[in-house]
């Protein structure tokens, strides 16, 4: 019980990081392709970028699905969902308000979280981008100078 707990906890952990590294490296990589729909205005309710979440979510569901008993792997595959739900939660709700409602978090721990990924938004295209974290998000401050140091150029729309 207490083992699996720790998978499930320990899981959620790597996420971030697995998560961090394949924004960066692959999505704002070779992976740009799917990515960038999500970088671009557009007024359609579905983006080639949620391919990505329906991948992982997919090997969730299979390691959840066929692990044999309820072993490791089961537990890595409940944590991989539990990961995938708080990434919609803070990524497509709080930051870009793709569900029916309106809440934008005005102080705390979210809102650094919101402001972090507007900042990584803040740059048009691909590269010299910031912030490639979903639940963890260094100070503000620090990602506004990283940005400015990387000279990239700004989306006009941004609120730098
Ligand atoms: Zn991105
Ligand atoms: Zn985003």
């Amino acid at each position: 019980m207490l083992l699996n707990a720790a998978i499930l906890i320990g899981t959620v952990l790597v996420m971030e990081v697995v998560a961090w590294a394949v924004h960066k490296y692959v999505m704002h990589g070779p992976g740009w392709g799917w990515h960038r729909s999500h970088h671009e205005e557009h007024d359609d309710v579905l983006e080639k970028n949620d391919l990505y979440a329906v991948l992982f979510a997919g090997l969730a569901l299979l390691l959840v699905v066929f692990s044999p008993g309820r072993g490791p792997l089961y537990w890595i595959g409940i944590g991989m969902s539990v990961y995938g739900a708080l990434y919609f939660f803070v990524h497509d709700g709080l930051v870009h308000q793709r569900w029916p409602f309106r809440y934008v978090p005005r102080n705390g721990y979210l809102k650094r979280l919101v402001q972090a990924h507007r900042l990584h938004h803040a740059v048009e295209g691909r590269d010299g981008c910031v912030s490639f974290g979903f639940l963890y998000a260094p100070p503000v401050r620090r990602l506004k100078d990283e940005l400015r140091q990387s000279g990239a150029p700004l989306a006009r729309d941004s609120e730098t």
